[in-house]
């Protein structure tokens, strides 16, 4: 069974407890225009282009045999329509200005690199974490995965959007030790216009995880212009404040390292550029949680 990743980060310590090896899934059923990992949207390998590495030998222009490779003033410009994602470019740039995001794993070969880190795990806390993209889109391969960890005593982490089928999610949910769930908008209409999705089917699956004794972890992103109104944190507590078995919130604040991997892999969705919220905001944003009776931090 393969599963298709763009990365494996080892030594990870903001996704979950310890120290943790977290495999980033491609494919992703929303488009937040904030997201920090656009090459995890598309479910398919991509071209990325990085011209700072570009040292204009030009052999890649001779080796497209489609033509999608052009010249313009000082850089090298893909077309994406022409482009058929062949390889045969990629072979020949030497200073990996081509990568390709996106490749093709087994369960057996994603279990093998997180054995070899097992020593962190133990010694930290830590264990596997499954991130994205969203790993429900891959149901199978992430089940398959997540079960093969918990059979070898490895703590688990499902980092997920939420919009998923609720029988897949709950098929996955029993190899599942921890989630780190997003709460982004309460309202379905502005919801729908950001991520592209209902925000129903996400707030039903919090629900019924609560209901069903699972620890969750709720990460809120606090995106300027969209979800750091008053109106909005103040519908998340009020939705947050029942739930059961929430083990912590956090905010996440905007930030614009992302852009740079934007505009290499030119993703379908527009950007939202704005300001890193101020500590004055954030502070205010805890205190309307705070009104709720839910304590939160900030960061990871
Ligand atoms: S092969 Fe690589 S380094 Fe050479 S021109 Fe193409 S992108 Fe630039
Ligand atoms: S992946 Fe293939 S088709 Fe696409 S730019 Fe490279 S050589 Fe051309």
């Amino acid at each position: 069974m393969e599963g298709l990743i763009f990365d494996i980060k080892k030594y990870a310590i903001h996704d979950g407890p310890g120290i943790r090896t977290t495999i980033f899934l491609k494919g992703c059923p929303l488009h937040c225009p904030w997201c920090h990992n656009p090459e995890g949207i598309k479910p398919q390998p991509e071209i990325m282009l990085s011209p700072e590495r570009c040292i204009h030998c030009e052999q890649c222009l001779h080796a497209c045999e489609r033509g999608a490779l052009q010249r313009r003033s000082d850089v090298i410009a893909l077309n994406r329509e022409k482009c058929d994602r062949c390889g045969v470019c990629l072979d020949v740039c030497c200073s990996r200005a081509i990568e390709q995001v996106g490749r093709h794993i087994t369960v057996e070969q994603a279990a093998e690199e997180i054995e070899r880190d097992r020593v962190f795990y133990e010694e930290s806390g830590g264990g596997v974490t499954l991130s994205g993209g969203e790993p429900l889109m891959q149901p199978q391969f992430t089940r398959a995965l997540l079960k093969d960890c918990k059979k070898k005593g490895i703590h688990t982490v499902l980092d997920t959007c939420g919009y998923a089928d609720p029988e897949i999610l709950q098929e996955v949910s029993e190899f599942v030790d921890l989630f780190l769930f997003d709460v982004k908008i309460m309202d379905d209409e502005k919801h729908k216009h950001y991520t592209g999705v209902s925000n129903q089917q996400i707030f039903y699956n919090l629900r019924t995880l609560s209901e069903n004794g699972k620890t969750i972890h709720i990460r809120i992103p606090i995106i300027p212009g969209i979800t750091d109104d008053e109106g909005n944190i103040h519908m998340v507590g009020t939705f947050l404040a029942p739930l059961q078995h929430i083990d912590k919130i956090s905010l996440l604040p905007y930030h614009r390292a992302w852009l740079m991997k934007h505009r290499k892999i030119k993703a379908s969705n527009e950007p939202w550029i704005a300001d890193t919220p101020s500590p004055v905001s954030l502070t205010r944003i805890q205190e309307v949680l705070e009104t709720c009776r839910l304590n939160t931090s900030i960061g990871g």
